[in-house]
């Protein structure tokens, strides 16, 4: 309607499959490691295959050399990321079970990135210091349990430097629960509100906060 500003999140039908045909955004590296992975009995929550090319280019367009992700799965994800990276870039990922790194390897291994991704087993919040000395990071991917993106956040703010992007997938998710619901809306309310990040929030697949640290 003129003079109504456009809708947010509203999209048409006919634009997925229009954008799937000119960027085929899932190779055949990361079909392959989205079959491994439900082959492996991994459940089947890893970014689709338009928020993995989403990554990518935003990783590629922040310039991002030192890179964290929290939560890695099988590495669909973590392969989207390391893509982006130049030659002399590392991402440093977090996963806590050992069956879902196994997978990552390998999947790391296939995509030719096993060099420039180390791979950290273990409760996150337990196994972020492993990696400080290597900070201040350039972006911060979190994609792990929701309970702890508060503290995820917290590390972020003390570890990505001023100008570094925070990504955070799942951030409209419906989430089992008060609780979890609550948990989700403060850590938005902290990345809209806190006056230490500009942020905003794409409607993509599961709803992605986009945020750079400005304090
Ligand atoms: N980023 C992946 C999907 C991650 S799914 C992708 O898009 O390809 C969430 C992962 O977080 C699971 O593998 C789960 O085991 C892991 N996880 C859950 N709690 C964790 C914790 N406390 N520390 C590290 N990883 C955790
Ligand atoms: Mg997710």
């Amino acid at each position: 309607m003129p003079g109504e500003p456009k809708a947010y999140a509203a999209s048409h039908p006919a634009v997925a499959p229009y954008v799937e045909a000119l960027l085929e955004p899932e190779d055949t590296v990361l079909a392959e490691i989205r079959a491994r992975s439900r082959a492996a009995g991994l459940p089947d929550i890893a970014v689709g295959p338009f928020d993995g090319r989403h990554l990518e280019v935003i990783a590629r367009a922040a310039g991002a050399r030192r890179m964290v992700e929290i939560g890695t799965l099988g590495g669909y994800s973590a392969v989207c990321l390391a893509r982006a990276l130049r030659g002399d870039g590392h991402l440093h990922t977090f996963e806590l079970e050992a069956a879902h790194a196994e997978v990552a390897r390998e999947s790391l291994h296939r995509a030719g990135l096993l060099d420039r991704v180390t791979i950290h087993v273990g409760p996150a919040l337990d196994r972020l210091q492993d990696v400080e000395g290597d900070g201040p990071f350039d972006l911060v991917f979190l994609d792990a349990d929701k309970a702890s993106y508060p503290d995820y956040l917290a590390w972020a703010e003390r570890h990505l430097r001023i100008g570094g992007t925070l990504l955070a997938d799942n951030v409209f998710r419906k989430p089992r629960g008060r609780e979890m619901a609550d948990v989700i809306h403060a850590f938005n309310e902290r990345l809209a509100s806190s006056g230490r990040w500009r942020a905003t929030f794409l409607p993509l697949e599961d709803g992605l906060a986009v945020a750079v640290r400005v304090a």
